[in-house]
């Protein structure tokens, strides 16, 4: 690390939990961001900030008025942009050292196959549960960690998973099937911040999966009530028969 980084990061390096070491951990990361909306913006601006080595951002989306009441990486002179190209000239100007690739296009399957075999970690900031599947089987098969992230409303939850656990939960031991119930944003409203309070602790809980600071939330389920003004915490336990369960792990942890 030179001079320049160890001012930039310095408020980092003096938390003797993360200290130089934790930092270039950090800068060693290839953090991939699906969904660049309500979530991504704080989660993509906080890790490029925090100085994650290499992000890949990935929405097929692009940026509409009715964004802006949220979604922060964007702006007014960027609606009708592709989001993940108006995401990646936000972070190009706020940390230029942080490598930044911009795909417009579905993180299906198919896709996550061909391109996120070898990312540090996976931050779910999609609106679409389908994805949220194919991303936690995606994980499953190349021992990657995740951080789910959904907020709709007055409320947002906040789950960890990690393959590389023994004995730890997937997303399908807590939700074993894709449901049609699901809202949009647009169907149901989002109260601003709530997106900024979910997404900032995404990244609170990558940058601790990358460093390993404090307590671990893997098999954690942290839900937040904005009516109430409360955080409520669920332990997740692997669900008899699903999928993930006696599965060896690909690094043989
Ligand atoms: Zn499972």
């Amino acid at each position: 690390m030179n001079n320049d980084e160890l001012l930039r990061y310095s408020r980092h390096i003096l938390l003797p939990q993360l200290d130089v070491e934790g930092q270039e951990s950090i800068a060693g990361a290839h953090v991939l961001i699906v969904g660049l909306g309500g979530l991504g913006s704080p989660v993509a601006l906080y890790l490029a900030a925090s100085g994650v080595g290499r992000l890949t951002l990935v929405d097929d989306d692009v940026v509409e008025v009715s964004n802006l009441q949220r979604q922060i990486a964007h702006d007014q002179t960027t609606v009708g942009q592709s989001k993940v190209a108006s995401a990646a000239a936000r972070i190009a100007e706020m940390n230029a050292a942080v490598s930044v690739e911009a795909i417009q296009a579905r993180a299906d399957a198919a896709w996550l196959k061909a391109t996120a075999a070898d990312v540090s970690l996976i931050v779910d900031c999609s609106d679409n549960a389908a994805v949220r599947y194919a991303i936690n089987d995606h994980c499953l098969d190349h021992d990657i960690p995740w951080v789910s992230g959904a907020a709709i409303a007055f409320s947002g939850q906040v789950a960890v998973f990690d393959p590389r656990v023994p004995g730890s939960p997937c997303y399908r031991c807590l939700y074993p099937a894709l449901s049609d119930e699901a809202l949009s944003c647009a169907e149901s409203g989002i109260l601003s911040p709530i997106t900024g309070l979910i997404g900032s602790t995404q990244a609170v809980e990558t940058l601790r999966l990358l460093t390993g600071f404090g307590t671990s939330q893997t098999g954690w389920l942290n839900t937040y009530d904005g009516l109430s003004g409360e955080w409520r915490r669920w332990r997740l336990n692997q669900r008899a028969g699903c999928d993930c369960q006696g599965r060896k792990s690909v690094t043989g942890k």
